[in-house]
């Protein structure tokens, strides 16, 4: 499956993480549907690249994803963050809101508020101010 296996590259703003060390950053692929969510990547989104597993037929693909929705992949539900979900012991709350949705308050939860409401300027670390 090496084939599929993308340059990292990363779209919008680096995001301050390991995967984002040795991405560089590519073009913005506007319209292109995020694989985690309803939304179409736009013009001024941040975002990477992802391989998809599809199980019949076994296929890979590399689709864009939102930078929010990777986070809410990666780092699980709000509740999750908060410590508030079955993990706990405690019901898992009931959110239905997209993924994207769910991780830009994923964002503000790890302190990062600030990373959602810049105005897509420069490619900064979200932690250096
Ligand atoms: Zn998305
Ligand atoms: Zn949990």
């Amino acid at each position: 499956m090496s084939d599929v296996t993308p340059d990292p590259l990363y779209f919008g703003r680096r995001w301050d993480a390991p995967a984002f060390d040795d991405a560089r950053r590519g073009p913005t692929p506007v319209g292109t549907d995020c694989g985690l969510c309803p939304a179409p990547i736009a013009e001024g989104d941040d975002g990477t690249w992802q391989v998809f597993l599809t199980a019949d037929p076994m296929t890979a693909e590399v689709r864009p994803v939102h930078l929010e929705c990777w986070l809410r992949q990666g780092l699980d539900s709000p509740a999750h963050v908060r410590g508030e979900c079955s993990c706990a012991g405690l019901p898992e709350p009931e959110d239905d809101r997209t993924w994207r949705e769910q991780g830009r308050e994923v964002i503000r939860l790890l302190g990062h508020g600030d990373w959602l409401d810049d105005d897509h300027g420069s490619p900064r670390h979200p932690g250096s101010r």
